[in-house]
């Protein structure tokens, strides 16, 4: 059987380096806001490119703490707007929904899963204050054409980046660095004005538990933020502001310490995978995902569209090779959410009927991505 996604065989490169770890963690007898957590923001700044890194309980948290960080600033209120992608992860609208906020969705474009950037105008009100590209997948999103598209209604940019750890948009524009470096590149977490990011264990960047960060070059929000995750408070018992319990715990820090080395070459060998799925795969009845740039995408999930979708996991199961479905209903489908229920975006709802996740991780051996691709083209 080839699995979907092998979180054993990953995790188990680390095993030692884990173990060394958690020595130290329970050595040091210090468990919560520790060296861990500190050195894991420093480190991890460092690799997005921004100022600021912020651990945080999980991606859904990240995200919310954002926005609640915008109205401590008081550049977003209660009731205000925030334009989002409709088939997104239900975390982001719930992220702006626990904020006090109003998601207003926008269909999504089927080729690349992003927004549907000519839905975006008819979004606005003038109670738009912010808009959330998720970088879907682990592919960025349409990067540019939001950040201008923000900067004409005056909004907030702020990155769903909980899939796309180590994505890279080259600018265009931007004056080479060194003498003959035609690639400048900027890294998810360093697009907008603020991202969220997730640890969840299946993740490109995974812990062993739950886990999430903010970035930002906002030194304001940095701060703000800092507080808001441990009750309000920058000095013990000193609460300045009305805060949560969302702190990144020491000892996942310790462990994502140790697999944030590995990030880049685990995302080179995904797309890796990718290429070869995308150059060997041939079945008409299999639509594959278009990719422009591949340093834009970490392919967290390589996601297919079948028309019948249950007969071809059901030949997949048959043949021996896990499949998935990210996601089989959309937000604004679900009961969890029923005042979106009546709203209707015909691309999102045929994303939903049709996408497959096909075996994608750093582990796969050649010859199981030979096996995936013998087995879809016989399909
Ligand atoms: C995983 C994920 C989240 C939420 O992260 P958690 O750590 O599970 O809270 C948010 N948005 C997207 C797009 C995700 O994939």
């Amino acid at each position: 059987m080839i699995p979907f996604l092998d979180l054993h065989k990953i995790n188990a490169r680390f095993e030692t380096q884990f173990q060394e770890a958690f020595k130290h963690f329970l050595d040091s007898g210090y468990y919560i806001l520790g060296n861990s957590v500190a050195q894991f923001e420093k480190t991890f700044a460092h690799y997005c490119g921004v100022k600021n890194c912020i651990g945080v309980a999980n991606g859904l948290e990240a995200l919310r703490l954002i926005l609640e960080g915008y109205k401590v600033l008081g550049k977003i209120k209660e009731g205000d707007e925030v334009i989002v992608a409709a088939n997104t992860y239900i975390a982001t609208i719930l992220a702006i929904k626990q904020a006090g906020l109003k998601p207003v969705l926008v269909d999504a474009e089927a080729d690349t899963y992003g927004f549907d950037i000519s839905k975006l105008e008819q979004a606005v009100t003038t109670i738009t204050k912010a808009i959330m590209p998720v970088h879907l997948y682990g592919q960025i999103t349409n990067i540019d054409i939001v950040t201008a598209f923000a900067k004409a209604h005056n909004l907030l940019v702020i990155e769903d980046a909980a899939q796309a750890h180590g994505a890279k948009f080259q600018i265009s524009n931007s004056k080479p660095q060194i003498p003959n470096d035609t690639h400048h590149f900027l890294k998810a977490g360093n697009l907008g004005d603020a991202a969220g990011f997730s640890f969840y264990p299946t993740k490109n960047l995974g812990a062993l538990g739950d886990g999430g960060a903010v970035t930002t070059n906002d030194d304001a929000l940095a701060e703000v933020l800092r507080k808001l995750r441990n009750y309000g408070a920058s000095t013990k018992y000193v609460n300045e502001l009305q805060g949560f319990n969302s702190r990144l715990d020491e000892l996942q820090a310790a462990f994502l310490l140790v697999k944030l080395k590995q990030l880049d070459t685990d995302n080179n060998r995904r797309r890796e995978i990718a290429k070869t799925y995308l150059t060997q795969l041939f079945n008409p009845k299999v639509i594959l995902p278009v990719v422009p740039n591949y340093e834009a995408h970490v392919f967290h999930l390589f996601v297919v569209r079948v028309k019948n979708r249950n007969e071809f996991m059901d030949y997949m199961e048959q043949h021996r090779v896990g499949t998935l479905i990210h996601y089989p209903i959309a937000p604004h489908k679900q009961k969890g959410l029923i005042e979106l229920n009546h709203l209707i975006f015909p691309v999102t709802d045929i994303l939903h009927d049709t996408v497959v996740s096909i075996p994608m991780s750093p582990v796969m051996t050649d010859e199981e991505v030979q096996e995936v691709i013998k087995v879809i083209n016989s399909y």
